[in-house]
């Protein structure tokens, strides 16, 4: 018989081809940066759950023979909570979040980072249960603890409230009969060839699955992905045999956005709007470009702070004068501290009190900004006046400017390069928002080397200032409009 674990059977029920390429081509998965953060805040929100219930006993042994053993002898000793209690039915393994006594039994309890109940836990909920039931252990009740996204941190570690208890031992109930179902189907698959499973939305929800790369390589060229904003219609086109967005008719392409794509691609030249520069033209100076870096932890570390709020620890300004001189500000958070006032006194000083502030995707700045008036109201009036004074370059450059090699997108990192090579982020250390995440929280942890953190600090600062520069050089080349 086929071992499984819960986990398993879940990844079954998303795709039958993943689990199969899991147990039987397991070199062809690739963990991305998002799945990794996922698994470590699952971990620390993991942490903090058993926190809240102490004097517990936590089963951790890598050998889970050992693990299921251990778990059988805490459960003929004294009640206590059991964090990761192993239990083995029918080859099936599972490892509960908490266990809890209760009267009469034990509650179950699965522990999420998200902050509601999916409707995919129910399937996890059970397949618990089922197991729990099997090995003769009373359950009570069962209960999925999710994030409380209104829980606001009052310090000093006293995380009581961050996560909300649901009972969901009702809404289970129907499902508990079907685990062996899925059980069986999901030996089957295992027992049988690769499964033939086209990509689709199955390939990222409800998590995106390790083995994209090996069903969906990356397309060469200008396949009709390339279309944003309508993932439907470039099935269809695919459907009906295009493979090229070249050889697409252009009657098939019903919005401005996708004939403007399609035409550039097929002339293999940029289009660039000759009027693209007048609402630049118009501003005056100095004229300042802003870029954030934020960090938003499931668990939040600061006082006043709530979980997965965008805490911004870094900025990066490129100020330009009438005259055509340039200068860089910056700011980095270096230590693991609150960033937020440090953060926004010296930026505030640097951005004066006049002169149009450049971002990229106005909501995202605009409402760092907003929010860190409510904790610093002494500086209210100057985050009004600065929030009054963002333009956004992004509708800009979108309405007028677009090149086949942004392939449909119209990011800073896919517009830039377009118009300066020198200016990709395939040669920074810290290349995108989620490296910079990851490199900061890096650099603030204790445990880091002093060399690291500087090489760290350096590869931080390195890549937010491309980002404002790369918005200097849009705004440089709207302005001049086509030669
Ligand atoms: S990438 Fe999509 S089709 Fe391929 S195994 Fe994963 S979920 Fe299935």
């Amino acid at each position: 018989m086929r071992g499984l674990s819960k986990s398993r059977i879940i990844n079954h029920q998303q795709c039958p081809k993943r689990l199969w390429l899991q147990v039987h081509r397991p070199e062809l998965s690739q963990t991305d940066a998002s799945a990794q953060t996922r698994m470590d805040t699952g971990q620390v929100v993991g942490d903090i759950a058993r926190q809240l219930f102490p004097g517990g006993v936590l089963i951790d042994t890598p050998d889970l023979a050992q693990a299921i053993q251990d778990t059988r002898a805490l459960l003929a000793g004294p009640p206590r909570p059991l964090y990761e209690a192993t239990f083995e039915v029918e080859g099936v393994l599972i490892r509960a979040d908490l266990l809890i006594p209760d009267q009469g039994g034990y509650r179950l309890v699965e522990v999420k980072s998200a902050t509601s109940v999916k409707d995919y836990y129910y399937a996890d909920a059970a397949i618990q249960t089922w197991v729990v039931q099997r090995s003769q252990l009373p359950v009570t009740r069962i209960e999925i603890a999710h994030i409380d996204n209104s829980f606001v941190y009052p310090g000093h570690g006293a995380y009581q409230g961050l996560l909300k208890h649901v009972d969901v031992t009702e809404d289970i109930g129907g499902l508990i009969d079907d685990v062996p179902r899925w059980i069986h189907e999901a030996r089957a698959t295992l027992d049988g060839a690769e499964p033939v499973v086209l990509p689709g939305k199955q390939c990222s929800e409800p998590y995106g699955c390790p083995f994209t790369a090996y069903c969906s390589p990356p397309v060469a060229g200008y396949p009709p992905e390339i279309l944003p904003y309508n993932r439907g219609l470039a099935d269809a086109l695919r459907s009906e045999g295009y493979a090229d967005l070249r050889e697409v008719p252009e009657e098939c392409l019903h919005n401005d956005t996708h004939r403007r794509i399609w035409r550039a691609t097929c002339a293999g030249t940029p289009e660039l709007n000759p009027q693209a520069g007048e609402q630049l033209r118009a501003l005056p100076y100095p004229r300042y470009y802003l870029d954030f870096e934020t960090i938003n932890p499931a668990v939040p570390t600061w006082t006043g702070t709530r979980p997965y709020m965008q805490v911004p620890f870094q900025w990066s300004c490129h100020i330009e004068y009438a005259d055509g001189r340039m200068e860089h500000r910056a700011f980095l958070a270096e230590n693991g501290d609150d960033p937020r006032r440090s953060f926004i006194e010296p930026l505030l000083e640097t951005l004066g009190s006049d002169g149009p502030i450049f971002v990229y995707n106005i909501g995202f700045e605009r409402s760092r900004l907003n929010e860190l008036r409510d904790p610093f109201p002494d500086l209210a009036s100057g985050i009004d006046a600065a929030v009054d004074r963002l333009v956004d370059l992004y509708p800009i450059a979108k309405a007028n400017y677009y090149h086949p090699e942004m392939r449909g997108s119209w990011s800073i990192k896919a517009v830039v390069p377009t118009i300066d090579a020198d200016l990709g982020y395939d040669n920074l250390q810290v290349g995108g928002g989620e490296a910079a995440q990851a490199a900061y929280l890096e650099m603030t942890d204790p445990n880091t080397d002093e060399r690291r953190k500087h090489e760290l600090y350096d590869a931080l600062l390195d890549y937010c200032q491309r980002d404002t520069l790369a918005m200097v050089k849009l705004a440089h080349f709207l302005q001049a409009g086509p030669e």
